[in-house]
């Protein structure tokens, strides 16, 4: 199959990228480099990806015609649509920046799929949606109309606009919620690479509230066998579906026990350091993913503890021969 992945240079997309070629699939990636964290980094991801099976393509989603150029002449099997302004907190500062990117790039991208006749598209979306929900696990089933902070409601926008696209073309969507994705390339900005990087340069970690906050941290590798799963399902389906999808870890961590973790497996002590509550953040997530189980067969495989050792492992040596980023 011709898959193409946007942002496919990032954290998850990169992950995703590899997995689709070594199942032998030809793969696109859309990616601008967007400049929130460094470009080299997004390259060193995806460099040995073989090219004659893997094609970046470095554009704007915004910009559906230059999408639509590079990919003339090619037939397209189903569209993941990852390429986002990712992060709470910087959301709140920048909001039309957010907006531009994660409700206006989905909408082309949903025009480059109905030009394409593509007849399946993923969304990556998140468990920022669920906003301070009181029911817990999170289910698809929750409202979803209260988000608390921008970055919330633009990954709800984009799974509103793509319920269109699946009504009006009678195309198959998929929209996975996400939760805290962690693993070897990990974003810069999320909480695990920051504490990797404050204990590798000697520094305190900076602990927001008293440490008993808790995610649900799904390890990348899970999140890439949810996907494969997921376009195996949109891709061979007879009647088109909408679904929205929690893929997450299924164990609940604390702050607190993710610094020790963290820590841990790198063989630092840490010094910790509190810092007061940020506004946007949610106070705990959790997902109810029976139903990915049910319609995906999607099983996370991969603990807290083993996750975070192949994190350490990977951390250490990324940083053994290059600058450590700032904090
Ligand atoms: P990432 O920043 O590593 O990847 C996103 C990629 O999109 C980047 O390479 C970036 O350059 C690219 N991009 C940004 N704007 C673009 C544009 N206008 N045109 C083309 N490319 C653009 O982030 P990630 O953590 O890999 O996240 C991937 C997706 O998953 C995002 O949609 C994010 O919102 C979602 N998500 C991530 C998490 C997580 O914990 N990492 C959780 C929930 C949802």
């Amino acid at each position: 199959m011709t898959i193409v992945v946007t942002g496919g240079a990032g954290f998850i997309g990169g992950h995703l990228c590899r997995r689709l070629v070594g199942e032998g699939h030809q793969v696109v990636a859309i990616d601008n480099f967007d400049p929130f964290y460094p470009r080299a980094m997004k390259e060193e991801g995806i460099e040995d990806l073989p090219r004659e099976q893997f094609t970046l393509v470095e554009a704007d989603v915004c910009n559906t015609g230059t999408v639509l150029q590079a990919l003339h002449g090619r037939s397209v099997d189903a569209i993941v649509h990852l390429a986002a302004k990712a992060g709470v907190r910087p959301s709140i500062e920048t909001p039309r920046a957010y907006q531009r990117v994660n409700v206006g790039g989905t909408q082309s991208m949903i025009e480059v799929a109905e030009r394409l006749e593509v007849g399946a598209f993923l969304f990556g979306s998140s468990s920022s949606v669920y906003g301070n929900s009181d029911t817990f696990p999170f289910s698809e089933e929750d409202s979803v109309g209260r988000p608390i902070s921008p970055y919330a409601a633009t990954k709800r926008s984009g799974e509103l606009l793509a319920h269109t696209f699946h009504h009006l073309r009678g195309a198959t969507v998929h929209c996975l919620r996400f939760f805290t994705v962690y693993g070897p390339w990990q974003r810069p900005d999320l909480a695990i690479h920051k504490f990797a990087r404050q204990l590798l340069t000697g520094q305190p970690i900076t602990m927001y509230g008293d440490g008993t906050t808790s995610r649900d941290y799904t390890y990348v590798d899970d999140i890439a066998s949810g996907l494969m799963k997921s376009l195996r399902r949109a891709t061979s389906l007879e009647a088109p579906e909408y679904e929205i999808i929690n893929l997450g870890g299924s164990e609940t961590t604390q702050l607190k026990d993710l610094i020790s973790g963290i820590a841990g497996a790198m063989g630092i002590e840490p010094d910790v350091k509190r810092l007061p509550e940020q506004p946007g953040d949610l106070e705990r997530t959790c997902a109810d993913i029976s139903k990915a189980r049910a319609l995906l067969e999607y099983e996370p495989e991969t603990s807290i503890e083993e996750g975070l050792h192949s994190f350490a492992e990977w951390v250490t040596t990324y940083y053994e021969d290059r600058p450590v980023l700032e904090v």
